[in-house]
C-alpha cells in the first residue's frame, strides 16, 4: 500500500470513529473499543470488533440504529451470540449487542411483552411461574429474545413464531409495531429482512397448570441432557438436516465415524455429531470452519448432499450495508434435531 494511501485510510478511519462515538453519546448509549467475538458468542473464538455499542432500551436501539443508517456506517446486530461463528479477522463494523436491552417481562393476562435483549430460558421459567404455556419446550435455548425470533427459534414441538402477537422493529429510527401474522415464522428462518433490528415483542400464551408446564419444561430438559453436550463452547447443530428427506444430519455424521475427529482446537462432540464444540484457550473459528467443511466435503462424497450451515458464519468482510452477512439463504426444511 502507497504511503498516501496509508494516511488516507487512518484518517477516513478516524473520522469514522469519531462519528461513532458521536451518535453512541447523543443517544446515551455505552460504546466499547477493543472486544473480541471470542468473548461475545458462545463458540468462544472470533477475531477484535471494531466497536461494540450496547443500548439499554428499545427506543435508544432503535435511535442509533437509525444514525448509523443516515451516516452510512455499517453494523450487525447481536444477542447473546449463541448461533454466530464469526471469522478471527478484524471485524470492521459496529456490533450492535442487544443484551442490555432486556428490562423486565411484563406479564398482563395471557400476554407477555418482553424485550429483545431479554434470557429466552429466563422468560420461558417466568412465564411457567405465571401458568402460561406454549414456549415451555424453548427453555434449553441459550439466547435472547431477540435471536429466536430473528429465526424463529424452536424446540420439542414449539417454535416461537407460533405465539408471537406482535414485533416491535426499528425503522428509521422509530419502534414500529408489526403484527406477528404479517410476519412468514418458517422452519429457522423468517421473512425479517438482512439487517432489521428486532427489539421486542408480545407473546399470547394459554393458560395451563403452572406443575404441567414445569413438567413439559423438565422433559425437554432431560431430553436435551441426554444427547447434547453440556458445558462445553457450541453453537447448537453446526447443520440443518436435508431438506424434506427426515433424515437427522446428526445421525449420519455419527455414521461416518466423525465423533470425537479434531482439527485443531475444534471437535465433532462426542455426544452429538451435529454439534462442533471448541476446546482450549488457542482454538480458531479457523479450526471450526475447517472441521466443518471436512464435514461438508465428506457428506457431499458419501451422501451426493450439500449440508447447508445452521449456525450463522459472520466473515470479518461481511456487514450489513455491504449487503452482505449471512444471515438468509433459508428454506422450510424439516424433521431438524432439537437444536
Ligand atoms: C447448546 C445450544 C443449544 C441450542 N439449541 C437450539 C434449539 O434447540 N433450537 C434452536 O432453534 N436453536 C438452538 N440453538 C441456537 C441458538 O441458541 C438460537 O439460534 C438462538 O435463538 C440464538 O439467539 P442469540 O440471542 O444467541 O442470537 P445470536 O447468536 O446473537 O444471533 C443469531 C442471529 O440473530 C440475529 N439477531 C439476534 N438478535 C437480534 C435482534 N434483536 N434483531 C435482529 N436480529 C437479531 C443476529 O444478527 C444473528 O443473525 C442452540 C445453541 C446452543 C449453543
Amino acid at each position: 500500500m502507497m504511503v498516501e494511501e496509508e494516511v488516507q485510510n487512518a484518517s477516513d478511519a478516524t473520522a469514522r470513529d469519531a462519528v461513532i462515538e458521536e451518535i453512541a453519546a447523543r443517544a446515551g448509549v455505552r460504546a466499547e473499543r477493543g472486544r473480541r467475538f471470542a468473548e461475545l458468542t458462545s463458540l468462544r473464538v472470533g477475531g477484535a470488533i471494531d466497536w461494540v455499542v450496547l443500548p439499554e432500551t428499545e427506543a435508544q436501539a432503535a435511535s442509533v440504529a437509525g444514525e448509523f443508517e443516515k451516516a452510512g456506517i455499517a453494523w450487525r446486530v447481536l444477542g447473546a451470540g449463541s448461533n454466530v461463528l464469526a471469522d478471527d479477522s478484524e471485524h470492521h463494523y459496529v456490533v450492535l449487542s442487544m443484551r442490555e436491552v432486556k428490562g423486565e417481562a411484563r406479564f398482563d393476562g395471557e400476554r407477555v411483552s418482553v424485550s429483545a435483549g431479554f434470557s429466552l430460558p429466563r422468560l420461558c421459567v417466568e412465564a411457567a411461574r405465571q401458568g402460561l404455556s406454549g414456549i415451555e419446550g424453548l427453555g434449553g435455548i441459550p439466547g435472547t429474545v431477540g435471536g429466536a425470533l430473528w429465526m424463529n427459534a424452536g424446540a420439542y414441538g414449539h417454535e416461537i413464531g407460533e405465539v408471537v402477537e406482535t414485533v416491535r422493529v426499528a425503522r428509521g429510527g422509530r419502534v414500529v409495531e408489526v403484527p406477528g401474522s404479517e410476519v412468514s415464522w418458517n422452519y429457522r428462518h423468517t421473512s425479517f429482512r438482512e439487517g432489521e433490528l428486532l427489539l421486542g415483542a408480545t407473546l399470547r400464551l394459554r393458560p395451563d397448570a403452572p406443575e404441567q408446564i414445569k413438567a413439559r419444561m423438565e422433559e425437554a430438559k432431560q431430553k436435551r441432557f441426554a444427547t447434547q453436550p453440556h458445558g462445553a463452547r457450541s453453537a447448537g447443530c453446526f447443520f440443518k438436516n436435508p431438506p424434506g428427506s427426515g433424515l437427522s444430519t446428526g445421525k449420519m455424521i455419527d455414521e461416518m465415524g466423525m465423533k470425537g475427529e479434531k482439527r485443531g482446537g475444534a471437535v465433532v462432540s462426542p455426544v452429538h455429531a451435529n454439534f462442533i464444540v471448541t476446546e482450549g484457550e488457542d482454538a480458531r473459528a479457523s479450526d471450526a470452519l475447517a472441521l466443518a467443511e471436512e464435514i461438508r466435503e465428506r457428506f457431499r462424497r458419501e451422501h451426493g448432499v450439500e449440508l447447508e450451515y445452521e449456525v450463522e458464519l459472520w466473515s470479518a468482510t461481511n456487514s450489513k450495508d455491504e449487503g452482505g452477512g449471512m444471515k438468509g439463504e433459508e428454506e422450510k426444511t424439516e424433521g431438524k434435531d432439537e437444536s
